[in-house]
């Protein structure tokens, strides 16, 4: 396999050439008149692969009227009966009723129409200035409109819920158009997601299925790739209409780390008060651990010294707290009245280590969850 000089348009990571195909039609949308056929030449479409997210892509560019969303399909009573139980799918699952949707990229709002009559407020966006009047004729909230970049913000917003149908695989920069969305989304916002499938080209091993106006040709796999690297999660993922692949998507929770922040404080002052308790205390364990807990709690100038067993720390500082690092040998020497391990890995061992070779009077304290705790 060669090597592309182009990166991935999902991931950005390297590219492998597959396969070529001569004298393909430039696009599928400029069908030439008979003045025009002096200037319509085949060329050369390129199928890669990339190596870190799987996704099958043309090493082409994408063709210049990417943007826009140019639709055949969409009176088909096949289509209207999928999308509509698409609709009633999607609204029961995302608890959606009374909310907002949009439809980034709705050409004429042949789908967008379908939303009638279930309840919800249904918005589009359109990049083909045509469609859009089309679409406003026909009683739509549409917007002409393409997000360029993430922090594009769409008029209306935010929304609680984004379609898009058959439009990702056009896109030569999917990742902005998804985070743009992401944006654009409330907390906890969700997604419905079509595009043709590759599974579906590679079982039917149909070459003609490839056209450059698909620049990338998404499988589960690396759609879903895309989707998380994008800030969703996927819900749900099937195949519908034998060819395509359809996602419900969420937005990604940030992690909730409001229980850390809450017991900093109270970790902090337990420490604080039990070395305050005594005249003489080590803490064992001179890793990340004991050294954050020295240096952020405000116990280093109670804390005798920081034991450890490995010979290369000792003689050492603590970095931050500038407690000294001593061997158990040395320890052994201070009188000390108690010990804290924090070393949570290896407390048992340790904490034998004190009972059957230290004074037998030590108090030993272990810190392992989010409390001191006695032995
Ligand atoms: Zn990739």
């Amino acid at each position: 396999m060669e090597k592309c000089m182009k990166k991935c348009i999902s991931c950005n990571g390297s590219l492998h050439e597959l396969m070529k195909i001569e004298n393909m039609p430039a696009s599928a949308q400029d069908i030439p008149h008979k003045g025009e056929l002096y200037k319509d030449v085949g060329i050369e479409v390129v199928l890669c692969v990339c190596e870190d997210c799987n996704l099958v892509q043309l090493k082409n560019d994408a063709v210049h009227y990417y943007r826009d969303v140019i639709r055949a399909g969409g009176y088909s009573t096949t289509m209207e009966e999928l999308r509509k139980s698409e609709y009633g799918h999607f609204i029961e699952l995302a608890s959606l009723k009374g909310k907002k949707i949009i439809e980034v990229g709705c050409g004429r709002g042949e789908f967008l129409g379908m939303l009638k009559g279930f309840p919800v407020e249904g918005y589009g966006t359109e990049h083909k200035k045509e469609l859009v009047e089309l679409a406003k004729s026909a009683g739509l909230r549409v917007d002409e409109d393409f997000p360029e970049s993430e922090d594009h913000i769409f008029k209306d917003g935010p929304f609680d819920a984004f379609m898009s149908f058959n439009f990702l695989e056009h896109q030569p920069h999917p990742r902005t158009y998804l985070k743009a969305i992401y944006n654009n989304l409330v907390e906890g916002g969700y997604g419905l997601i079509t595009v043709p499938s590759f599974e579906y080209i590679l079982k039917q091993n149909s070459f003609y299925e490839i056209i450059p106006d698909h620049i990338a040709y998404y499988s589960f796999d690396s759609l879903t790739h895309l989707l998380n690297i994008s800030g969703f999660e996927v819900i749900e993922s099937k195949t519908v209409n034998r060819d395509t692949i359809e996602m419900i998507v969420k937005k990604r929770k940030l992690p909730d780390v409001g229980g850390i922040i809450l017991r900093k404080t109270d970790i902090a002052n337990e420490v604080l008060d039990t070395v305050k308790s005594y005249s003489k205390i080590a803490v064992w364990g001179a890793s990340h651990q004991g050294f954050t807990l020295c240096s952020t709690t405000g116990i280093a100038k109670y804390v005798d010294c920081i034991i450890d067993s490995a010979p290369f720390k000792q003689g050492k500082f603590a970095p931050a707290s500038h407690i000294g690092i001593i061997s158990p040998d040395e320890a052994r020497k201070r009188k000390l009245e108690a010990i804290i391990i924090v070393a949570p890995g290896y407390t048992n061992e340790i904490a034998n280590i004190i009972k059957t070779t230290f004074d037998s009077d030590i108090d030993i304290y272990t810190l392992m969850t989010d409390k001191l705790k006695r032995l």
